[in-house]
């Protein structure tokens, strides 16, 4: 028996139903949910169901006017808020994050896909940065020079720079906003959020959140969007300063077009990062780093290792124990507890990490652990943890950014080879060395070309008392993100030279003022 055609008009129907039953996603403006106008939006997928469960309204170049209107509005009141009130609102933003950081990596998981635990884990190291902010009466700290000159004091205070923007990436959605907005609202900031119109959610708990501990309206505002909404931050001229994290072309494109429109700009990048592995390494060790560092958020870190580079002859022991840990690694939905792996963010990421196992790209690289054979049943994004064995330079393996499960091993017969394929790469966010030998790791740190580095550490995130960023094509601009750049890089210093002098000493003088 043939099922019966469905009605048109019912099909219809349904369609319209399902429409109005799907969650909206809007912007936060003015200290509240304002829904879009633009009449464009974009799809929101659940990546272990590979099915879109959301719309985000993706914003018109009037609706940024919008949020940087209020920003600017609520900009004087902000500036004026005593230190003591403003580490007040991030103490309280703190245990506001903090108590809710389930709902927060629930969130996370339903719209990235990676695992709960992972997604907690991101809360907790964005949180790291709001604990640093809390400090900011002692971080704005300016300098003070008693007797510059015969009765003359200098001394330098730090201002907040106006109404500053973030743009974020997918890949951490409430980590990196908070890399950046903590630090930005504690030095007398207003901040307008772009994130990533991917998992746009968490950006709007995290504004809930913000009025709860008592930030202003207006003081933080997130404009949900795409390249229509990046483009209009980018030329805005109320916005002072722009932070970007993302893909290298566009980290590029928002450095070059914010700078020619006066603005001050951080944009971090991609990444391709190392870990050499010396003779000397315990393998057992290396491998569990390589697993650890490799396939973790399914391979989509800035800070992921995507390439091992195995030193003299260890490369067939190390592949074995890479190999031999693989089939114990747990593919599932992130919201399933025994899962380790969560999926892709979408299905059209996925396949551009699967079109990397093709001959063309592999340029004849072996693959010895298949990820395309270890999914899991079902429609979602997922892709196995994948091992490839003599990959080489010039192979689109080796040259491009993959950002997924794909774990490359290149075979270099010695220190120096490895520092040189480091060093030649254009990327520099993370590189990490395994190694028993100090002398050799301190000499690393020294040749390495690359802003963070680990020694026997595969994932060297610097605490938020440093800063994070890397070097060559993974950075545009001067200031690392959040720490003691993210202070400076979101205030500008201002030097007074004052003097109190009695008048009953004042003289008419036309020499030029001298100090000694
Ligand atoms: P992406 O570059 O595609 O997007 C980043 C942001 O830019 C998003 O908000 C997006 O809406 C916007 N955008 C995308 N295309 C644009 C365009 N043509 N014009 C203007 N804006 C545009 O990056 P992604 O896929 O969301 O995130 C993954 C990338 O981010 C990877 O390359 C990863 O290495 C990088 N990343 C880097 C760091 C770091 O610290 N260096 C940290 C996290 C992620």
């Amino acid at each position: 028996m043939t099922s019966p055609t469905p009605h048109p008009r019912h099909d219809a129907q349904a369609e319209e139903e399902e429409e109005a039953a799907m969650k909206r996603i809007g912007h936060w403006i003015g200290g509240r949910v304002v829904p879009g106008t633009s009449g464009r939006e974009g799809p929101v997928f659940n990546p272990a169901l590979g099915e879109q469960t959301a719309a985000v309204d993706l914003a018109s170049a009037a609706e940024v006017d919008a949020a940087v209107a209020s920003a600017r509005d609520a900009h004087p009141g902000w500036r004026a808020t005593s230190l003591a009130r403003r580490a007040e609102v991030l103490f309280n933003l703190h245990e506001l994050v903090d108590g809710n950081r389930k709902e927060i990596a629930a969130l996370i998981t339903s719209e990235h896909g990676k695992v709960l635990s992972d997604a907690e884990g991101e809360v907790a190291r964005g949180l790291e940065n709001v604990e640093f902010a809390c400090g900011v009466p002692h971080l704005l700290k300016g300098g003070y020079s008693e007797q510059a000159a015969s009765g003359v004091d200098v001394y330098s205070i730090l201002q907040p720079l106006g109404v500053v923007a973030g743009i974020t990436p997918f890949n951490f959605p409430a980590m990196v906003p908070m890399w950046m907005f903590a630090t930005a609202i504690a030095c007398g900031n207003c901040f307008v959020l772009k994130p990533s119109e991917k998992d746009p959610s968490p950006s709007l708990v995290l504004a809930e959140l913000w009025k709860q501990a008592g930030l202003p309206d207006g003081v933080f505002s997130v404009v949900q969007g795409d390249r229509e909404a990046v483009d209009r931050i980018l030329v805005h001229p109320d916005i002072s300063a722009v932070s970007f994290v993302g893909s290298t072309p566009i980290a590029r494109h928002v450095y070059e077009t914010g700078t020619r429109h006066g603005k001050r700009v951080q944009a971090l990048g991609g990444a391709k990062n190392h870990m050499v592995v010396l003779p000397d390494a315990d393998i057992a060790m290396a491998a569990d780093a390589a697993m650890s560092a490799g396939y973790g958020s399914a391979g989509e870190r800035c800070m992921a290792v995507s390439v091992v580079v195995a030193v003299g002859d260890i490369g067939d022991r190390l592949v074995d124990a890479i190999a031999e840990r693989i089939p114990a690694v747990r593919v599932g939905p992130g919201d399933d507890p025994t899962s380790e792996m969560g999926p892709l963010v979408t299905g059209a990421h996925r396949d551009r990490v699967v079109s990397y196992l093709d001959d063309g790209a592999l340029g004849g690289a072996r693959i010895v652990v298949d990820g395309r054979k270890t999914v899991p049943e079902g429609s979602g994004f997922y892709l196995g943890a994948t091992l490839v064995d003599d990959v080489r330079p010039g192979t689109a393996v080796y040259d491009d950014e993959v950002f997924g499960p794909v774990l490359s091993v290149v075979r270099v017969g010695s220190y120096d080879d490895a520092v040189r394929l480091v060093n030649d790469n254009p990327y520099g966010n993370g590189v990490a060395l395994f190694t028993r030998d100090g002398g050799v790791a301190r000499r690393f740190q020294y040749d390495v070309q690359v802003g963070m580095v680990g020694i026997n550490v595969p994932i060297p995130v610097p605490m938020a008392y440093y800063s994070f960023g890397g070097w060559k094509a993974s950075l545009f601009g001067d200031s690392h993100m959040y720490g003691p750049e993210g202070i400076h890089f979101y205030t500008r210093t201002k030097v007074v030279t004052a003097r109190w002098p009695d008048p009953t000493t004042s003289t008419v003088d036309l020499g030029f003022p001298q100090n000694r």
